[in-house]
C-alpha cells in the first residue's frame, strides 16, 4: 500500500531533484544547496530559521515540502544504554529507531561505540516466524524521506544531550539498516535514502560504516552489489540447511541456499569486504551442532563473519533461546573451524529491543482504547 503525503518530505530530496523543483519554480538552482545546508548542517527546525532565503521562497517551501515527515512519540532508555525512539509518521503509523551505545571496557559512556538502527517499512511482509515485525504483516513501505528523517531525529536527540555543541552524525560509528522491515523489498526508497545519507550535501556519512541487513532477496542483493554506494551487507541466515531455514523463513522457498549463497559471494567479491551472516540461536530449531558445522562450512566458503544472536523473546511466540552453555558450544564449533564469529550479548533486552516489539506493544495499546 502507498501513502501519498500532501507535501513531499524535504528529507527525501536529493540535490538534483531539489534543484530541478526550484528551477521549475523559477528559482536559481544554487538555492538547493543552501536549503540542504540548513537542514543537514545547521539543523534548522523551521522554515523561518533559513534566514538567507527570501521570505517568498520560504513561503513556497512551506507549502510544497514537509520539513520533517515524522515526530517523536517517546524515547525509552534501557538500563544497558539502548535508546529507543518511537516515531509517528504522517498517517499515524509507528516506526522505531534505536541508538545503541556500547561502552568500551574501562572508559566512560562518552567513549562508547555508537550505532543507529533504522527502519525501512511499517511492519514486514516476509513473515519470519521468530520476528515481531513479521507478526503484523506489511502495512506500507517507508519513503526515502521517512528513512532519512530517522537520522535527523537522532541528531536532534543528541543535540539536546550536548546543549553547547551540535552533535555530528559522524560521531556515530555505524548506521545499521536492521530495524523494522525488509530493506531490499523497498529498493528505490532505500537506494535514494543511502544517496542522501552518504552525500556531502546530505548527511555525509561514510558508506563503509553503513550495514544493510536482508533476509535474502537475491535479485536485489545483486542490484545492491552494483549500487555506487558501497555499503556493507549482512544476511539473515538463521538456518544452515534449506530444511531448517524454510521452517522459520518463508523467503527461503523463493530463494533457497543454492540461489542465496552465490549471490552473497558475488556481492562480497565485488566489494572486497567481509559479509556478515546473522544467525539467531533458537532452542531445538537451529542450535544443533550439525547446524553449527554446516554454518561453519558456508561461512568459510564465503569468507564471511558470523554474528550469533541469542533469540530475543517475542510476546506471543513460543520460541526460547538456548542455554548459555549451548550457545558457547555452538560458537566454539565455528571458532575451532577458524571462522570469525561473535556471540552477541543482547543490548536493550530489558526494553524489548528485538525488532518491532515496541511498536507492536503500542499498536496493541492503541487498539484496546
Ligand atoms: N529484514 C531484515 C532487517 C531487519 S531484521 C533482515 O531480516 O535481515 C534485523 C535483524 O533482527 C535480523 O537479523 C532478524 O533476524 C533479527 N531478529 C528478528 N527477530 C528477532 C528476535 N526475536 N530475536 C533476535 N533477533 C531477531
Ligand atoms: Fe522482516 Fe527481517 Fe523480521 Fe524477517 S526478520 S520478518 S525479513 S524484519
Amino acid at each position: 500500500m502507498k501513502f501519498a503525503p500532501t507535501r513531499a518530505p524535504l528529507t527525501g530530496e536529493t540535490l538534483a531533484s531539489l534543484s530541478a523543483r526550484l528551477r521549475e519554480h523559477g528559482e536559481p538552482a544554487y538555492r538547493a544547496k543552501q536549503i540542504l545546508d540548513w537542514l543537514y548542517k545547521k539543523r534548522a527546525r523551521a522554515w523561518d530559521d533559513m534566514t538567507n532565503l527570501p521570505k517568498r521562497l520560504r513561503t513556497w517551501l512551506a507549502e510544497t515540502f514537509d520539513l520533517l515527515p515524522l515526530s517523536l512519540v517517546h524515547g525509552k532508555q534501557s538500563l544497558d544504554v539502548t535508546d529507543k525512539l518511537l516515531l509517528e509518521l504522517g498517517d499515524q503509523s509507528l516506526i522505531e529507531t534505536v541508538i545503541i551505545r556500547a561502552p568500551q571496557d574501562g572508559v566512560g559512556l562518552e567513549h562508547s561505540r555508537k550505532t543507529i538502527c533504522i527502519s525501512t517499512q511499517v511492519g514486514c511482509a516476509m513473515g519470519c516466524k521468530f520476528c515481531a515485525s513479521g507478526l503484523m504483516g506489511l502495512k506500507r513501505d517507508l519513503n526515502a524521506g521517512e528513512i532519512v528523517a530517522q537520522l535527523l531525529q537522532v541528531c536532534y536527540r543528541e543535540d539536546a544531550r550536548t546543549p553547547r555543541a551540535r552533535a555530528e552524525l559522524a560521531s556515530f560509528d555505524n548506521i545499521v539498516v536492521m530495524g523494522m522491515g525488509e530493506p531490499l523489498a523497498n529498493y528505490p526508497a532505500i537506494s535514494t535514502a543511502l544517496e542522501i545519507i552518504n552525500a556531502d550535501w546530505g548527511l555525509g556519512f561514510g558508506a563503509r560504516r553503513i550495514t544493510l541487513s536482508t533476509s535474502g532477496l537475491v535479485p536485489n542483493i545483486l542490484k545492491l552489489a552494483d549500487n555506487p554506494i558501497g555499503v556493507r551487507l549482512a544476511v539473515s541466515l538463521h538456518g544452515a540447511t534449506d530444511e531448517v531455514r524454510t521452517q522459520i523463513m518463508p523467503v527461503n522457498k523463493a530463494y533457497p541456499l543454492a540461489k542465496l549463497l552465490p549471490a552473497v559471494k558475488t556481492f562480497s567479491e565485488k566489494h572486497g569486504r567481509m559479509v556478515t551472516l546473522e544467525f539467531i540461536l533458537i532452542e531445538d530449531v537451529n542450535d544443533s551442532l550439525d547446524q553449527a558445522r554446516k554454518l561453519r562450512d558456508i561461512a568459510r566458503d564465503l569468507h564471511a563473519h558470523v554474528n550469533l544472536i541469542p533469540y530475543n523473546t517475542v510476546h506471543g511466540l513460543e520460541w526460547k533461546r538456548p542455554s548459555l552453555a549451548r550457545q558457547q558450544k555452538f560458537v566454539e564449533v565455528l571458532r575451532e573451524g577458524r571462522v570469525s564469529a561473535t556471540l552477541r550479548r543482547e543490548k536493550g533486552h530489558d526494553i524489548d529491543a528485538a525488532c518491532g516489539q515496541l511498536r507492536l506493544q503500542t499498536e496493541k495499546e492503541r487498539a484496546s482504547f
